[in-house]
């Protein structure tokens, strides 16, 4: 966006607050409302793109621009882009800065210059799609994120928060280690941004750099909140289905154990393979595809909300733990649904590793040691301090019982 004079700025206002700026090409701006980080960010994680996406989908589906033939017909490439470019005004409300974003790169895309090769047509469609795709890409990142830096870490200090980052997706943490802003004096900062995930990525940096407020994740409904004490708050303040969480949660905190339940972390295993596959189907090249499970954002995303729900209906005891099972694993991969004995088939943490990466190596992947918090019932939630060797043989763990693994005798 730099090049033709447009780009998004984020502006440092009092009390913590930043604004987002909307430089357009001809030199006009548009101020967002000041957010802090923790706000701006649980905003972006939480926007709903269900009815933007749908319609995306519907384009891929509808325009036969995309099925292999070489005779694509110019019309048919105008009726795709006149359609396309009202997609981005279901975003002018709710995610202004994603609107902003898609104005400005697919402005440059249709700039393009027709190459004469019979496959132009074809790559032009292609790459506004996958422009008009990113708000959701970018989300679905930032929804990862949290999950490795924000999930069962509400006791532990932004550091701790950030070294978790770290470990689990070193380049993004590269990108917003707050040691990036030291040294650079606080108050009228302006910073820019090229994209969505560069500005999410300095709200992250941003976030990590204060310690007023911090974000954790609701133990019942598992959206993010920003707790109003420096006291560990485990539920948030929503209202689902006419119950606030506090009150659903404390009724699941009875039920000791609940967090430790097998059900659940399985659950949690499988969304990490879906994840872990999700990434491998993006980053394949189009002819490698066939050799792939296929999982692209909205399968992988429909997955995950079938999954969020159906743990809120276990926890509210309408599933029984097999009944969770069976409903979560759309796409088989358990080799029974009996507690105990829900075992993920082949795949392990280690296994994916070395598959997702040839370059994969164990010394430079695990850090030295780092603290983790662990939940097993004799530690019954201690920090202890792991090393490379413990987190290796963490991640290699894949063919044992759940109940070997997790010490339930
Ligand atoms: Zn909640």
């Amino acid at each position: 966006m730099t090049t033709i004079g447009a780009g998004l700025l984020l502006e440092e206002e009092d009390n913590g607050c930043f604004s987002v700026i909307l430089h357009y090409a001809d030199g006009t701006e548009e101020h967002l409302p000041a957010a802090t980080p923790a706000e701006a960010l649980i905003t972006a994680v939480e926007t709903d793109y269900s009815d933007y996406r749908r319609e995306i989908k519907r384009l891929w589906t509808e325009y036969p621009l995309f099925e292999e033939h070489l005779d694509i017909p110019t019309a048919d490439l105008e009726d795709f882009v006149a359609e396309a470019l009202l997609l981005p005004s279901l975003l002018h409300v709710k995610d202004p800065v994603g609107f902003f974003v898609l104005g400005e790169f697919l402005h440059q895309s249709l700039q393009m210059e027709d190459d004469g090769s019979a496959s132009f047509l074809l790559k032009a469609g292609q790459q506004i799609l996958r422009i008009l795709e990113e708000p959701i890409r970018t989300q679905i990142y930032l929804r990862n994120i949290f999950e490795m830096t924000f999930d069962g870490m509400e006791r532990t200090s932004q550091r701790e928060r950030f070294e978790k980052l770290r470990s689990v997706y070193p380049d993004v943490a590269r990108l917003c280690d707050p040691a990036l802003l030291d040294g650079v004096p606080e108050s009228g900062r302006v910073f820019s941004a090229h994209n969505l995930l560069g500005l999410y990525l300095l709200e992250l940096a941003l976030y990590f750099h204060q310690d007023k407020q911090r974000i954790t994740r609701c133990e019942y409904c598992w959206g993010y909140f920003i707790p109003k004490t420096k006291k560990a708050t485990r539920y948030c303040d929503r209202v689902i289905d006419g119950f606030p969480c506090k009150q659903r949660g404390s009724r699941f905190q009875r039920n000791e154990g609940r967090e430790k339940d097998e059900a659940l972390l399985v659950c949690k295993q499988l969304r990490d393979r879906m994840y872990a596959r999700f990434l491998r189907y993006k980053d394949a090249l189009p002819e490698e595809h066939s050799r792939l499970v296929p999982m692209d954002y909205s399968q992988y995303d429909s997955w995950s909300e079938n999954a969020r729900l159906a743990r809120m209906e276990y926890l509210r005891d309408e599933l029984t733990a097999e009944e969770f099972l069976r409903k979560i694993d759309t796409t088989h991969e358990l080799k029974s649904y009996e507690t105990g004995k829900a075992e993920l088939a082949e795949e392990t943490v280690w296994q994916r590793r070395v598959a997702s990466d040839l370059t994969f190596d164990p010394e430079s992947c695990y850090p030295k040691e780092t603290m983790c918090l662990d939940l097993s019932p004799r530690a019954k939630g201690t920090w202890e301090l792991v090393t490379r060797d413990g987190l290796r043989r963490h991640d290699q763990r894949g063919h044992q019982s759940l109940r070997e693994k997790y010490g339930k005798a």
